[in-house]
């Protein structure tokens, strides 16, 4: 029985990546019925709201969803629909896997895995501006939530997904020695919740600041890593430059009732419309949702395939030091399978 899986392809580079992620899926035989849906800049040409109501119907039908990267006007303009979706199917847990598919790099053999929560934190969208005298923007305000229930949720989706995944560590990391109460809150759950799981999964906690210093001084120390909300943001980027950059970055956003899948890139206006992305991390991310849906011996050829395809460095785009465009590295990574 083939699974239906919503398809976005996205703004920018989106529409590259993501069919070149779909030739592949298919290529390797998977179980797979895409369900096309637009979003973003892409459904405001088509003159519809930049969260069309058949796509969120088709994520509520479907629960699966693989979506390419969707700008954000940066400022002004409407908000964030990745922020949105996360918010719409509550999807809490964002999954952000950095392993070494690159040799040659700063370091080789690196495989963590940062879990960030998804829908609380600074990026719950609380913010206004205060006037003072005749300037309407004098100071701005953005308010960070913690709650109990969201931060207990998020630090035992990670010490789950250790047990799951034979993981033996759990870093915390935080900010509790200046935002005591949001902060705090957020390791005084963590710490209990650690002890629910003490003698089979390590725990420690770790201030942020050192915490990305030590990731980049010696990230073998790391295992699984769980932070809040816009922590994870920033480090799930500087783990993505460790293993060769944003292009190889895929990231899942799973929630109860659905499970959206995509790189962790943006649209990348500098390269769009160009045909030379990287679509590693989309194909990635594909694998994770193979993974989600019970076809997990596809994803492992398809990782076995992009993976003999990069090391060889025959066929490689340019931010890998290539000069392949897209396609062409699809068609190698398909000849690979
Ligand atoms: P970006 O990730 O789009 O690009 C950062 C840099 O990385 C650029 O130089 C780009 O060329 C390069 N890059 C990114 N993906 C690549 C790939 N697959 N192959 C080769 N090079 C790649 O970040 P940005 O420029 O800050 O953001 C652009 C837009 O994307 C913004 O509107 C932002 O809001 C949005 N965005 C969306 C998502 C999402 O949909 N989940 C995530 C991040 C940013």
């Amino acid at each position: 029985m083939k699974q239906t899986v919503t398809l976005i392809p996205g703004d920018g580079i989106g529409p590259d990546v993501t069919e070149a992620a779909v030739r592949i899926i298919d290529a390797a035989g998977a179980a797979v019925e895409w369900d096309r849906q637009i979003a973003g800049i892409t459904a405001l040409e088509a003159a519809l709201p930049p969260l069309p109501d058949e796509t969120l119907e088709s994520i509520r039908r479907n629960r699966v969803a693989l979506k390419g990267p969707l700008t954000t006007p940066v400022g002004t303009g409407f908000r964030s629909i990745n922020v949105a979706l996360r918010k719409e199917f509550d999807l809490y847990a964002n999954v952000r896997p950095a392993r070494t598919l690159v040799p040659g790099g700063r370091y080789e053999d690196i495989d963590l895995v940062l879990i960030r929560e998804n829908t609380e934190g600074l990026y719950v969208g609380v913010e206004h501006f205060i006037g003072m005298g005749d300037d309407p923007k004098a100071a701005a305000e953005s308010v960070m939530i913690v709650t109990r229930y969201g931060a207990e949720r998020i630090v035992r989706y990670a010490f789950e997904y250790a047990v799951q995944n034979g993981r033996k560590k759990v870093t915390l990391a935080h900010k509790a020695n200046i935002l005591k109460f949001t902060q705090g809150l957020f390791l005084d759950v963590g710490r209990k919740v650690a002890e629910e799981y003490a003698g089979r999964v390590e725990f420690e906690d770790r201030i942020i600041d050192a915490t990305a210093m030590h990731l980049v001084l010696n990230p073998h120390q790391f295992d699984v890593l769980v932070m809040e909300n816009m922590f994870g943001d920033i480090l799930s980027d500087l783990m993505a430059g460790l293993v060769g950059g944003l292009g190889m970055a895929p990231g899942a956003n799973i929630g109860r009732h659905a499970a959206i899948f995509e790189p962790v890139h943006g649209s990348a206006p500098d390269i769009a419309g160009q045909g030379i992305a990287n679509p590693t991390a989309t194909v990635l991310a594909g694998c994770m949702m193979l993974d989600h849906i019970g076809q997990g011996d596809v994803a492992t050829r398809i990782r076995r395939a992009l993976e003999k395809t990069i090391r060889e460095g025959r066929v490689v785009t340019r931010d890998l030091g290539g000069t392949a465009t897209t396609d062409e590295f699809a068609d190698a990574v398909i000849a690979a399978l």
